[in-house]
């Protein structure tokens, strides 16, 4: 069975990184900058970036009312980094929760950690933060899977998920691989 079609949002950001790895797990890798293109993938993963801009093409291309559809129907999505701040509530509204950006500092540009992930195995999720967000707040849906000083930075909702880290850089692929496993169910439903 052929793998299923994932998109990457590509509208700014380290989006190249998160194909190359979504390549490699079997996955069809299309970029996605557009509502028709949106339509053509069973899965999305937004990247990490700049949220602000980001958010200038979300609304240069009217996605946010397709993303919208795009979530409700099932379809997952994967945020990471600038991906997470895109889908908490004072962005797109696409996740129960908030996030604080640059939450490590403004001037704590980059820092590596191994984080305990027992949802993905007992090694640990070795995680490269480059200003980072965390989750200030999650609803009662919301699943944390890893934390770093009590702040969650790895969260799940449904078919929805957001890291405030970067595994596309470390050859980390338990994450994708989780993501991927739920295209393929929703796309099998
Ligand atoms: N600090 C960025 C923002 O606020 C996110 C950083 C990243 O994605 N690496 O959007």
């Amino acid at each position: 069975m052929p793998g299923p079609t994932v998109g990457v949002l590509a509208l700014q950001g380290a989006f190249a990184c998160h194909a190359q790895i979504l390549r490699r797990l079997g996955a069809g890798v299309r970029e996605v900058r557009t509502p028709a293109q949106l339509a053509e993938v069973d899965g999305l993963v937004i990247p990490g970036g700049e949220s602000t801009t980001m958010t200038l093409g979300v609304e240069r291309e009217g996605l946010a009312g397709p993303l919208q559809e795009f979530r409700d129907v099932g379809r997952p999505i994967f945020g990471t980094c600038a991906g997470l701040i895109m889908l908490d509530t004072k962005h797109l509204g696409l996740m129960a929760i908030t996030a604080e950006r640059n939450a490590f500092g403004s001037q704590v540009f980059s820092f590596e950690e191994n984080l305990a992930c027992p949802q993905l195995g007992p090694a640990p999720v070795h995680a490269v933060f480059i200003r980072a967000p965390w989750v200030t707040d999650y609803g009662a849906d919301v699943t944390v899977l890893a934390e770093t000083g009590g702040h969650p930075v790895a969260v799940e909702q449904d078919n929805l998920l957001a890291i405030s880290f970067h595994p596309e850089l470390v050859g980390e692929t338990r994450l994708h691989r989780r993501f991927l496993d739920r295209v393929q169910a929703w796309a099998a439903a």
